[in-house]
C-alpha cells in the first residue's frame, strides 16, 4: 500500500514552483518510478506535487535554427516516434525506443527518465545503505553483478537512464526552473557522481523543476546511435550500453562523443576512446584501439568483470556500424 501524502496538481509552472516552495515535497511526472519508490518505502514523502497538468512542459519542437526542444513532460513514446528526432538525433530516438516496455514508454516522461532513482537492489530493498544515509555499501562485498565497473568510489550504482547517455553525446542542455529563476546546465553535469555526493542523483536544488531539454543543431555530417545489451529479450535495464555521436569527413572522424551506460554511476564519457577517434580514420585498427580504451581505469567488483569485455565488444560493434553507414 502507498503511504499517505498530500497531492497537489498545479495548473501552471509558477503554481508548481510555489507548491514546492511551501516545504519538502517530491515531484510527480508520470509516476512510473516515483510511485514504486514510495510504495516500497525507498524514501518517504509527505507532499507530492504533480506536473501532469502543466501543458507548458509538454511537446517537442524543431526550432528554425535546427535545434530541438523537448519538454520534460514529453513521453518516451513521443520521443521514440518523433520523425525529426529519428532523422537528426538518432541516438535519442534509439535510446527512447529501448527504454522499458510500451506501457512504460507511454507513461514515463523524458524528465522523469533523467531524474529517476537507481536500481541497486539493496537501495530498492530494506537496506539502510550509504545512499540512504547509512554507513555501508552492501553491494561492495555483496551481490554486485549488475553494479558499476567505472567511477564507483563509495557507491557502486549504475546510472539507470537510457536517454541520458544519448543526450550527453548530443551535447544537450537541461533547462531548470526554481525559486531563484531559471538556469541551464549541460545534461553532462546533471548527474552527481558518488565521489561528489553518494546520496544525490541529480544536481537539482530543492524546489527546482527540470522543464525542458535543448539539443543544439547537429552538424549535417553527424552520425549518432545508441545500443544497450540487456540480460533478457524483454524490457530490462542496460548491462552495458553506448551512445555515439561522431562527425565524419569522409572516413575521418572530426569530432567524437562516446558515452557509456550500465557501467558507471553517471552517464560515462569515454574520454580515452574519444581521444583515439579524434582526427583518425575510422578503420578496423582505430576501432579496435578505441573500443579497448573505453574501459580504461575499469575496476570490476567480484561478480561483474564480464562487463569489461561486454563494453569493449559493444563499442567495437557500434563503431563498426557507424563506419558501414
Ligand atoms: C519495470 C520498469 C522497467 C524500466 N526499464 C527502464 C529501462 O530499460 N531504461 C530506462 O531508462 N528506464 C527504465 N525504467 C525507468 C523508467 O524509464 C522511468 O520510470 C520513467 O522514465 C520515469 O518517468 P516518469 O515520468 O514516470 O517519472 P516519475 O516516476 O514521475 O519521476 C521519477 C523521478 O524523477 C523526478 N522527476 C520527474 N520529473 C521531474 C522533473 N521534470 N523535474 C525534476 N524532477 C523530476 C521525480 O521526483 C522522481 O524522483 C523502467 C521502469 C520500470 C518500472
Ligand atoms: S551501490 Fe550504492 S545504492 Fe547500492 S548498496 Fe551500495 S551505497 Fe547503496
Amino acid at each position: 500500500m502507498l503511504p499517505a501524502f498530500t497531492y497537489a496538481q498545479p495548473r501552471t509552472l509558477d503554481e508548481a514552483l510555489a507548491a514546492l516552495a511551501r516545504g519538502p515535497a517530491v515531484i510527480h511526472a508520470g509516476g512510473s518510478d516515483l510511485l514504486g519508490c514510495l510504495h516500497d518505502r525507498v524514501f518517504a514523502a509527505d507532499h507530492v506535487v504533480s506536473l501532469s497538468a502543466l501543458d507548458e512542459l509538454r511537446g517537442i519542437r524543431e526550432m528554425p535554427d535546427g535545434s530541438l526542444r523537448v519538454g520534460a513532460l514529453a513521453s518516451l513514446a513521443e520521443v521514440a516516434a518523433h520523425g525529426g528526432i529519428g532523422r537528426r538525433f538518432a541516438a535519442l530516438a534509439e535510446a527512447a525506443r529501448q527504454v522499458a516496455s510500451p506501457q512504460l514508454r507511454n507513461q514515463g516522461t523524458l524528465g522523469g527518465n533523467l531524474c529517476q532513482k537507481p536500481r541497486c537492489w539493496y537501495y530498492r530493498g530494506d537496506f539502510h545503505c550509504l545512499r540512504k544515509g547509512g554507513e555501508l555499501c552492501y553491494a561492495f562485498a555483496g551481490e554486485n553483478r549488475y553494479h558499476c565497473i567505472l567511477g564507483g568510489d563509495t557507491c557502486f550504482i549504475v546510472h539507470p537512464s537510457d536517454t541520458a547517455p544519448a543526450l550527453v553525446a548530443l551535447g544537450a542542455v537541461a533547462r531548470v526552473a526554481g525559486p531563484a529563476g531559471t538556469r541551464s546546465l549541460p545534461v553532462e553535469k546533471l548527474h552527481v557522481p558518488p565521489s561528489e555526493d553518494p546520496q544525490r542523483e541529480v544536481a537539482l536544488e530543492p524546489g527546482e523543476i527540470l522543464t525542458e531539454v535543448l539539443i543544439p543543431a547537429p552538424d549535417p555530417r553527424l552520425r549518432s546511435s545508441y545500443r544497450k545489451v540487456r540480460e533478457r529479450g524483454a524490457w530490462d535495464f542496460a548491462l552495458a550500453g553506448v551512445a555515439l555521436a561522431l562527425t565524419l569527413d569522409g572516413d575521418t572522424v572530426t569530432s567524437a562523443a562516446v558515452v557509456l551506460s550500465g557501467v558507471a554511476p553517471v552517464p560515462w564519457r569515454a574520454r580515452q576512446t574519444e581521444a583515439v577517434l579524434q582526427g583518425a580514420r575510422l578503420d578496423a585498427a582505430t576501432i579496435a584501439t578505441a573500443a579497448r580504451a573505453a574501459v580504461a581505469g575499469a575496476e570490476p567488483l567480484e561478480q561483474n568483470a564480464y562487463k569489461v569485455a561486454l563494453t569493449v565488444g559493444l563499442v567495437e560493434e557500434q563503431l563498426e556500424r557507424i563506419a558501414r553507414e
